[in-house]
């Protein structure tokens, strides 16, 4: 069986340092390994993907060296593959349809924390629509918009109560998810999660190179693998790669991003040079992102 990983950054900001060590993470193991790396654009979410970060992204990975099979694949293009993953789980029953809002479940959850044993109460869905009739479903459907919720603890028994993960260094963990997690969103009428594991298996994909923050999603996707009969990849979380505070770099607390490094005339030699390390190096500014001193970066990073 061939070898296949992909990079899979979502368009909501422009790429920064950080995704440029993942970025490299999954061209490293597909050098080393004889794999084949694809590229793919998560942009499923309209309300914060932009077309602009797509094509930035891509002209930022060439100019930092990813070299990727065939084109992009961008997941907007691809909601009949996700409607249909939506209607196999309805046909299971396994997933329901909620109709709250925010402010209505955080309502419920602080009313069970008031409650006595309020320490036993999980900050999860609360399960308002789960119990809800088939009658009263389909009324509420026609009237009101609603979110695709995972019945879970039912999920978990038809899955098997013996299901795992696999992280590529050998560990197995057990498949623990104890939320209704949403996995049709009002909005979009998808979610990260299912979209992630119908790509993944369409896309031939045999392991799965992203950061240890994603690894709580793992579970998720395993169950929702199980459930939709989809074959298992093997996981590599990678050790993120931190600030000067030893915080994870973010686009939402403005990472310095490859774009403003190019601006600035950084080689992208020097760059991957710097972020070639395993455990990966502290981005030595804190999070300034375009504030950072452009003679401080080129100091750290020179110009060759
Ligand atoms: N699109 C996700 C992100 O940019 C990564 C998804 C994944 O690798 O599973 O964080």
């Amino acid at each position: 069986m061939s070898l296949r990983t992909r990079f899979a950054p979502s368009p909501t900001g422009l790429l920064h340092v950080g995704n440029a060590w993942s970025a490299l993470q999954c061209q490293a193991w597909a050098e080393q390994q004889h794999a084949e790396l694809i590229l793919r654009i998560e942009d499923i979410d309209h309300t914060r993907c932009r077309a602009e970060f797509a094509a930035a992204m891509i002209e930022d990975l060439h100019w930092l060296g990813l070299r990727w099979q065939g084109e992009a694949i961008y997941q907007s293009r691809r909601r009949q593959a996700y409607r249909q993953a939506l209607h196999q789980l309805r046909a299971m029953d396994v997933i329901y349809p909620c109709f709250c809002t925010r402010k209505q479940i955080r309502g419920e959850i602080a009313r069970m924390a008031s409650a006595p044993h309020a320490e036993d109460a999980v900050m999860a869905y609360p399960g308002t629509c789960r119990s809800l009739t088939p009658g009263d479903q389909q009324q509420r459907m026609q009237q009101q918009p609603f979110a695709w919720r995972l019945d879970t603890a039912k999920a978990m028994r038809t899955a098997g109560e013996r299901l795992t993960w696999r992280e590529s260094s050998g560990q197995m963990h057990r498949v623990r998810v104890d939320d209704d997690i949403v996995i049709g969103r009002k909005d979009i009428g998808v979610s990260y999660h299912l979209a992630v594991v119908v790509d993944d298996a369409a896309q031939s994909i045999t392991h799965i190179i992203r950061g240890r923050d994603l690894a709580a999603s793992t579970a998720i996707h395993r169950l929702l693998q199980q459930m939709l009969g989809l074959p298992e990849p093997v996981y590599i979380h990678h050790p993120l790669l931190l600030d000067a505070k030893g915080k994870r770099l973010a686009k939402r607390n403005h990472a310095t991003t490859l774009s403003s490094l190019r601006r600035m005339g950084v080689q992208a030699s020097r760059l991957r040079e710097f972020l070639a390390c395993d455990p990966p190096p502290c981005w030595p500014f804190d999070q300034a992102g375009e504030g950072v001193p452009e003679e401080t970066i080129l100091r750290m990073l020179g110009k060759r």
